[in-house]
C-alpha cells in the first residue's frame, strides 16, 4: 500500500517519465486481502476507489452508546482489490516501470548504489534511490497485536443503515482483553462484520468464527444471512524505536513507522509520509529529512500501549470515556496526531488521571533503558 500510494503520486506528477522505476513484488496482487478504512475532511488523493463512505459513527458500550457526528470528517473504506487493480492498470501503461515478482532479501544504499537480494540473486543499481516497505519486526518492550476476522455478511433482509458505521461495539466479553466488533455496511443488505482484539496472543483459528457468529446473533439479531467473503489480519501495535532510513534505505509504511501504535491506523499516515516524500524529491530536498512521528504522540502511543499490554484500565472504558467526554471530530483529529497541545491537554484530562499517569511514568523510563 505505502509503495504504491507513493508511486501513484510520483506518476501523477508527471515529473518522473525520465527515471527507471523497478517495483519488486512477491506475487501479484490479485486479492481482496484487506479494507482499508480511516476517516478524512474532504477528498483524498485515492477519492475515485473509495467503496463507501459514512458521514455518521455509532459507539456502544454496556454503560454508554451514541452516534456521533464526525463532521469535518467521513469515515471511508478501500477495498485492497481495488486499489491494488487501480493502481496496476496505470503502472502497467507505464513506459518506465518495470515491475518484477520475486522474493526480496537484504538491501541497501551505499554511496549511491544501491544492491538487493532477489530470488537469493544480488543485483547492484548505480545511482539508485531505494525504498522498501517489507516490515521486519525490531526490539521492541510492549508488543499487542491487533488481530482480527471480519466476514461480509448479506441478510435477506435490509438490516443495516448504509449512513452509519460502527467504529466501536464494545458489548462483547472482555476476556480476553480489549474486544470490540464492528460493522461497516454496504447497502441496507450487506455488511463487513469484524471481531478485534488488542492483547499479546492470537486466539484459535475457530474462536474467532464462534465470536462472529455470536456477536451476528446476539447484537444484530440476526439468525440467518450468508457469509460471502473473510478477511483475516493482524497489525503489530509494538514501542519499537522505527527510523526512516535503514542502512541507506528509505522505509516507508508499516517499516518505516507509520503504523499508529495503539489504534493500528496505518493509511492516512501512509498518504501524509507519501506526499511528503514526492514534496522533496520534486523540489530536490534530502529524504534524509523526512519527518518522524513527532515525539509526543510516541509518548501518548506508548502509554496507552503500557495499559493494553498490562491491563491496567479496560480499554472499554478508555474508549468509551474518550468519545463520551470528548467531541468525536476532536478525538479522531487526536489520533491522526494532527492536535494541538491545548487539544491534547483537554482530551488527556477526560482520562482516568491516576492509570495514566503511572503507565505514562513507566514508558517514559522505558523508553530511556
Ligand atoms: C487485513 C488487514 C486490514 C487492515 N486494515 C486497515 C485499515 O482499515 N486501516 C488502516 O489504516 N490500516 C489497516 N491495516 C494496516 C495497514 O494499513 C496495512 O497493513 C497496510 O497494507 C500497510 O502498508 P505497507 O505498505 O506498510 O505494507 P503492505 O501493504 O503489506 O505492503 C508490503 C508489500 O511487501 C510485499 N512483501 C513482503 N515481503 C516481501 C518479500 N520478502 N519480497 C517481496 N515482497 C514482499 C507484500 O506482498 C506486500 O505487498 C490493515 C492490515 C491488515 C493486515
Amino acid at each position: 500500500m505505502s509503495a504504491l500510494s507513493l508511486l501513484m503520486r510520483m506518476i501523477r506528477s508527471g515529473q518522473f517519465a525520465d527515471k527507471k522505476i523497478l517495483l519488486l513484488e512477491k506475487a501479484p496482487k490479485t486479492q481482496n486481502d484487506r479494507t482499508w478504512c480511516y476517516w478524512e475532511a474532504g477528498e483524498g488523493f485515492f477519492e475515485s476507489i473509495v467503496y463507501r463512505q459514512w458521514p455518521k459513527i455509532d459507539f456502544f458500550s454496556d454503560t454508554w452508546d451514541r452516534t456521533l457526528d464526525i463532521h469535518p470528517y467521513t469515515y471511508k473504506m478501500i477495498r485492497g482489490a481495488d486499489f491494488y487493480r487501480y493502481c496496476f492498470d496505470i503502472i502497467n501503461s507505464q513506459p518506465n516501470i518495470e515491475t518484477v515478482y520475486g522474493e526480496v532479501g537484504s538491501s541497501a544504499v551505499a554511496e549511491g548504489e544501491c544492491t538487493i537480494v532477489l530470488n537469493e540473486q544480488l543485483y547492484k543499481f548505480p545511482k539508485a534511490v531505494l525504498f522498501n516497505s517489507v516490515y521486519t519486526p525490531g526490539r521492541s518492550r510492549l508488543q499487542v497485536l491487533q488481530h482480527f476476522k471480519g466476514w461480509v455478511i448479506e441478510s435477506p433482509l435490509p438490516v443495516f443503515d448504509p449512513q452509519k458505521a460502527s467504529l466501536m461495539d464494545f458489548r462483547v466479553h472482555q476476556d480476553h482483553g480489549t474486544t470490540f466488533a464492528y460493522v461497516l455496511p454496504f447497502d441496507p443488505y450487506t455488511a463487513l462484520v469484524e471481531y478485534t482484539l488488542f492483547t499479546p496472543a492470537l486466539l484459535e483459528p475457530g474462536q474467532y468464527d464462534a465470536e462472529l457468529r455470536n456477536y451476528i446473533r446476539t447484537q444484530l439479531k440476526l439468525e440467518e444471512y450468508k457469509v460471502k467473503e473473510e478477511e483475516f489480519g493482524i497489525i503489530p501495535m509494538t514501542d519499537e524505536k522505527f527510523s526512516t532510513i535503514r542502512n541507506g534505505v528509505i522505509q516507508l509504511g508499516t517499516a518505516g513507522g507509520r503504523t499508529k501504535a495503539s489504534s493500528g491506523y496505518t493509511f492516512q499516515f501512509v498518504q501524509k509520509q507519501s506526499q511528503e516524500i514526492l514534496d522533496r524529491l520534486l523540489s530536490g530536498q534530502p529524504l534524509t529529512g523526512l519527518s518522524q512521528t513527532p515525539a509526543r504522540f510516541r509518548f501518548y502511543d506508548n502509554t496507552l500501549l503500557y495499559i493494553l499490554y498490562h491491563r491496567t484500565l479496560p480499554g472499554r472504558k478508555i474508549f468509551s470515556t474518550l468519545f463520551r467526554k470528548n467531541k468525536a471530530a476532536q478525538v479522531l483529529k487526536f489520533l491522526d496526531n494532527d492536535s494541538t497541545i491545548p487539544e491534547e491537554l483537554k482530551i488527556i484530562s477526560s482520562l482516568p488521571t491516576w492509570p495514566f499517569l503511572k503507565a505514562a511514568v513507566q514508558s517514559l523510563a522505558m523508553s530511556r533503558l
